[in-house]
């Protein structure tokens, strides 16, 4: 039996690098050797057992921003062949639940993701249905490749914010943030404002899309800043990419009347946030929220790396060796000058960029 390399989140907090069957596919599957895969801010989560239902899951090879070229097709494969540089969209869904009948596939009743409830792409190689991928053009390249899953992530989220011209939109949080910032830009959002507490990202942030930057470090009270940006008003968007009660709470007090928090950060299922209700009736703000890319969302991802729209390549700190995940994953949480970190199988020392 052929073996490979994969890190194995067997339990929250043990992560073992180990050698286990190469994945078996079926007709319709693809097997992918991974070139490289983007550490999530959710997979800190995982790591931790943050999330129950991935919990669930373990043993499990986690890693799910991943692009690879195609090794082998089954039998019913079309359109994708070996050789081919392949992203994938990584949702798993039924088809035939109420939520996909009515076009809702993000809420399926078996909803699944690729490296966060089945195997994933922290190993030599992943599988994949052929219908979730998506040929990779050589004109983006490998690095800009393994931004197209969040990228993803955060085309969902602002088709579903909808922004328009001249709205204000502020972002809290700037890791994948700073993404959601230059997608209000690119819908011709004025002003963008980005939050964050980490100077060298928010540095980052004014560089490729912020018109203005609040560091909370010196600036601890960003809903009066917010304010202030605003001429008293408050913002018609908040997209809230951190993660944390405290600052869902501020995102929804930063709101306009009228306007709308996008739901972005992955919280527990114990944190609650506080809001007075009185402000959906009478001042008629709004929450909406999405978790994921899906379907053509893979194909504007792609499309924005191909036309220049987006240059992720400044948000990419260091690329890493697969033996190197969990050191990686320690890091990232406590170095917040690191913004995007790339684990690569075939890499034997780290490179940072
Ligand atoms: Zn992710
Ligand atoms: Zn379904």
């Amino acid at each position: 039996m052929r073996t490979m390399k994969a890190m194995v989140l067997e339990k929250p907090g043990k992560l073992v690098l180990k050698r286990i069957p190469v994945p078996t596919i079926g007709d319709e599957e693809v097997l992918i050797k991974v070139r490289y895969c983007g550490i999530c801010g959710s997979d800190w989560g995982s790591y931790n057992g943050k999330y129950a239902d991935e919990v669930a899951c373990l043993p499990l090879v986690t890693g799910h921003e991943f692009w690879g070229i195609v090794e082998e097709v089954g039998r019913n494969v079309q359109k994708i062949r070996p050789g081919d540089r392949v992203a994938v969209d990584i949702c798993i869904t039924c088809g035939t639940c109420y939520h996909c009948r009515r076009g809702e596939p993000l809420l399926c009743s078996s909803f699944q993701q690729i490296g966060i409830h089945v195997d994933g792409a922290y190993a030599e190689y992943v599988k994949a249905p052929w219908k979730n991928c998506y040929v990779v053009p050589d004109t983006v390249d490998d690095y800009s490749a393994a931004f197209i899953e969040p990228l993803t992530t955060t085309i969902n989220a602002s088709r579903k914010m909808n922004c328009e011209l001249g709205s204000s939109v502020v972002v809290i949080g700037a890791g994948l943030g700073i993404i959601h910032a230059v997608m209000a830009k690119l819908r011709g959002a004025s002003p963008v404002i980005v939050i964050d507490s980490q100077p060298a990202r928010l540095e980052m942030a004014k560089r490729v899309s912020a018109d203005f930057v609040i560091d909370i470090s010196k600036t601890p009270d960003a809903v009066a800043e917010v304010m202030r940006l605003t001429g008293g008003v408050g913002a018609d968007y908040v997209i809230e990419a951190v993660g944390r009660s405290q600052t869902y709470e501020q995102a929804f007090r930063m709101l306009r009347r009228g306007g709308k928090l996008e739901a972005f950060g992955i919280c527990s299922d114990d944190d609650f946030m506080k809001v007075p209700p009185v402000q959906f009736v009478i001042h008629e703000k709004k929450v909406g929220g999405s978790c994921a890319g899906i379907g053509h969302d893979w194909e504007v991802a792609i499309d924005l790396l191909k036309y220049g729209r987006i240059d992720p390549r400044p948000l990419i700190s260091m690329v890493v060796p697969l033996e190197e995940l969990e050191i990686a994953l320690k890091e990232l949480h406590e170095n917040k000058d690191l913004v995007k970190v790339l684990v690569c199988p075939d890499l034997s020392e780290r490179i940072v960029l």
